[in-house]
């Protein structure tokens, strides 16, 4: 056992201090925490150095300092990477976001009459008006959206939900709808097979205990083949005639009509599902919408109203800089619909929208900022995300041996070559300093 090889904290934090942007106090802390297993290992009879304990701490120092969150270069052409964190949010929302982050803002003021205001009020009448909803309110992603209603919706000996076992999906991370829904304390009731569920099937599940019908959206997978569902319209008056809230888990939410966007399948807008007597429909706020991490829940005036007033809504709503984010998506979505030719305004939008030949100057200015050989070659860009998984469009990609040499590039790999699509690759651009 040779605990002398341990270097001094001291010591150890004023060299690796030198070669990273952190503050020391926090190179010392991480230093004292790697040292803890250190010890154990020397005093387990491990020959370590002080060379090797130093050569290690200096790595895994490098490696924590890497996790730091920060921006990022998306080459893959996959426009909703989950990893890559979703959408990038556009210029004009986030530049919001830092107003209102740096001064007061007027949260839950009424500016007119001095008076407590409603906290996100503007942006939940906006947000209504949007998705042609009677109301509308926002919690902190679609997962939470889910618990809420089921929370909300579900009382005292009728707590049952049904689902179809077509749409029992599993969201990404591990976690399922069934496993989601028993958490805010719903019994699920699954209903139909795998490939086919039939109205009958749904009617013969109602009972006095039914809380809801919930439908989900197949957003990260399709059913092909002989598949069959019943008509919304159809699930519509079933439910109506029971008296029972038909709602639906539309995971990504796309408010423009995809298919007018890019040359892919459409996917259900919450507007028109609204409009074919869903009464709740809950969506992302960050997957093809654009904007930040949010859950949006529209609908019924009176069922929104009934999960404001749950608790757990408390638990689950967003801050102002979320507000204030999707508040100026919102809005930039109505300047759209106003203006078709803004689509910059929403990254996700342009992006999307672009055809292969509106990328090949971007391609080739890509390919002069890289060293070696490259050439451009068709590709397929996806939606990615969990959103649309039928929907690829033809993109181009820069194609190389090596990686091309940007700052933290994420390029698609096939067949051991790099293509790096400018579809997604966006200049990186950092606030200015104030
Ligand atoms: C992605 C997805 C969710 C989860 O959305 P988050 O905003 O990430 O919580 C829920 N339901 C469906 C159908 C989804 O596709």
């Amino acid at each position: 056992m040779n605990l002398a090889a341990l270097p001094s904290v001291e010591k150890l934090a004023q060299q690796l201090v030198r070669d990273s942007n952190l503050p020391k106090s926090l190179v010392v802390g991480f230093i004292k925490r790697q040292l803890v297993p250190c010890r154990e290992r020397l005093m387990a009879g491990e020959e370590l150095t002080r060379d090797d304990i130093t050569a290690e701490i200096a790595q895994a120092l490098a490696s924590f300092e890497n996790s730091r969150l920060r921006p990022v270069l998306n080459g893959t052409g996959i426009l909703i990477h989950t990893n890559l964190g979703r959408a990038p949010l556009g210029h004009r929302a986030a530049k919001a976001v830092y107003d209102v982050a740096t001064n007061y803002s007027n949260l839950e003021i009424d500016l007119e009459t001095g008076k407590r205001g409603t906290r996100g009020g503007f942006l939940e009448e906006s947000l209504a008006i949007l998705v042609e909803a009677e109301a509308a309110t926002v919690v902190n992603n679609c997962a939470a959206s889910l618990v809420l209603t089921l929370r909300a919706l579900i009382e005292e000996g009728k707590t049952e939900v049904i689902v179809s076992r077509g749409e029992l999906v599993e969201i990404g991370g591990g976690f399922r709808i069934p496993d989601i829904l028993e958490t805010s304390g719903a019994k699920l009731v699954e209903v139909g097979a795998t490939n086919k569920t039939h109205l009958r099937d749904y009617e013969k599940a109602i009972t006095e205990r039914t809380a809801l019908i919930l439908k989900v959206h197949r957003s990260n997978f399709y059913l092909d083949g002989f598949t069959g569902e019943p008509e919304l319209e159809d699930l519509f008056q079933l439910a109506k005639d029971h008296n029972i809230p038909l709602v639906e888990d539309l995971g990504s939410g796309a408010l423009m009509h995809t298919d007018q966007l890019a040359p892919i399948e459409h996917e259900p807008r919450p507007q028109e599902q609204l409009g074919r007597g869903i009464e709740l429909v809950l969506f992302s706020g960050d997957k093809l919408l654009g904007g930040p991490q949010a859950g949006i829940i529209a609908g019924r005036a009176d069922l929104v109203a009934k999960i404001k007033q749950e608790p757990f809504y408390r638990a689950v709503r967003p801050d102002k800089l979320i507000l204030t984010a999707l508040q100026e998506v919102v809005i930039d979505y109505l300047t759209i619909k106003d203006d078709p030719t803004r689509l910059d305004l929403v990254p996700v939008l342009e992006m999307l929208s672009q055809s292969p030949e509106d990328l090949q100057a971007k391609a080739e200015a890509l390919q002069k900022r890289i060293d070696g050989p490259s050439e451009i070659v068709p590709t397929t860009g996806a939606t990615g995300g969990g959103t649309m998984p039928k929907s690829q469009f033809p993109s181009l990609a820069v194609r190389t041996t090596n990686k091309p040499d940007l700052p933290n590039l994420f390029t698609r790999v096939e067949n051991d070559l790099h293509h790096t699509d400018p579809r997604t690759l966006r200049e990186t651009k950092t606030w200015p300093q104030p």
